[in-house]
């Protein structure tokens, strides 16, 4: 006799008391399987808490927890160290080693990095004129989950000529500061704004024009660089990515590296042709949405002007004004509260109000685990009692 837990239960490798004390259960007393059903909000809360908490652990172990780096509280904190795990699929020690790069990368950026968290960037007013011309991009509002909107024009950039004008180190270290930047004001203030947690962007990207320029030397070292920069220590980010004005070309080229990618990131994209806007509209609101992607924005300027405004909550003064009073002070990042470090008293209670966290979910992790334990054991009561009147006709 046995159970089989649903979807993200580790069966006897599991150490925690719950599931200990279901396992006895089932073997002495229940006959029931339940697999196969899909894993509660409340079973997916309590696993990501116990791999939140090892990787705590195991970065307190090894001097490497740090507090403040994605925003405001202890809340983005936890959330960060999630988001390093999801990138590693849960492993604790990829996570780990993945966290310890980022670190040793955050020290060797720390003055590029503590100016962009400002919103200082290191490319000079001519410089950021000539990377708008090869490589045009930039945020514009927010989508309906209130995530902040990326555009880039692909098709529109030229990576040679751009890297003819800025060396790539330079270009590199803007787009760190950028991405800095993101982390520690755009989504704080996205999240302010939308009144709930946002983790992540929505990015649109227009190949109209891709061509081989888009495809040299220059330009596969561009994206290398960039993503590398984006992928190992901002992970994660990315909500949802539309690639818009796709040739049939492209979308037969997707079609056929669509199956060996991860599942989980082909969900996230979405390759259209030209008649994209009514599939933007569905995830933006037309305010939000620039006019020359189908939506009623028109900032002043170039091409709707929309693609260089940076329009959106994190330039409102009220909400930087709130973000700066709630922000850490980036000079000296904090450790981290962890049972295995040495630390304030207000780190103690950060530290008391995420066992409390963890606890609540295990709370509700034991209830709907002995609330089917309980209906389990109805069944079989019936089942004997229908048993034992059977019996005694005969
Ligand atoms: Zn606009």
């Amino acid at each position: 006799m046995y159970i089989i837990h649903t979807l993200n239960c580790r069966s006897h490798m599991c150490a925690c008391m719950v599931c200990m004390y279901v396992h006895t259960y089932a073997e002495l007393q229940v006959l029931c399987r339940v697999g196969g059903a899909m894993a509660s909000e409340g079973e997916r809360r309590h696993d990501d808490a116990l791999s939140v908490a090892a990787l705590r652990r195991t970065l307190a172990a090894t001097g490497l927890l740090r507090s403040g780096i994605a925003g405001r509280d202890e809340e983005d904190d936890r959330l960060l160290l999630l988001r390093f795990l999801r990138a590693r699929k849960m492993d604790v020690a990829k996570a780990a080693a993945m966290w310890e790069a980022m670190i040793r990368w955050r020290d060797q950026m720390e003055e590029v990095l503590a100016a962009g968290a400002a919103g200082e960037f290191p490319l000079r007013p001519e410089e950021i004129q000539i990377a708008r011309e090869f490589h045009p991009r930039g945020y514009h509002g927010v989508d309906k989950g209130g995530r902040p909107l990326y555009i880039e024009l692909l098709g529109n950039s030229d990576p040679q000529k751009l890297l003819e004008a800025i060396s790539l180190e330079r270009y590199v270290a803007h787009r760190s500061a950028e991405a800095e930047h993101m982390q520690i004001t755009r989504i704080p203030a996205c999240s302010l704004a939308f009144g709930s947690r946002i983790e992540a962007q929505m990015v649109v990207i227009d190949v109209a024009g891709i061509g081989m320029k888009n495809f040299n030397a220059s330009a596969r070292q561009l994206l290398g660089a960039i993503q590398h920069v984006l992928g190992q220590f901002y992970p994660e980010t990315l909500h949802s990515l539309y690639i818009i004005n796709a040739s049939r070309s492209f979308r037969f080229v997707w079609a056929w590296i669509r199956p060996f990618l991860d599942p989980a990131t082909v969900a996230r994209i979405h390759i259209l042709g030209h008649d994209y806007t009514t599939t933007l509209l569905e995830v933006v609101d037309a305010d939000q949405l620039p006019s020359f992607l189908g939506g009623k924005c028109t900032c002043p300027g170039d091409k709707g002007g929309c693609i260089w405004s940076d329009k959106g909550p994190w330039n409102d003064a009220a909400i930087l004004e709130r973000l700066g009073r709630l922000r850490p002070n980036k000079q000296t990042p904090p450790v981290m509260s962890s049972p295995l470090s040495t630390y304030s008293f207000s780190s103690k209670v950060l530290d008391l109000q995420q066992r409390i966290s963890a606890a609540e979910a295990e709370h509700a992790h034991i209830k709907m685990l002995l609330k089917k334990v309980l209906s389990k054991q109805d069944e079989v009561l019936n089942m004997l009692q229908d048993l034992g009147v059977k019996q005694c006709r005969h």
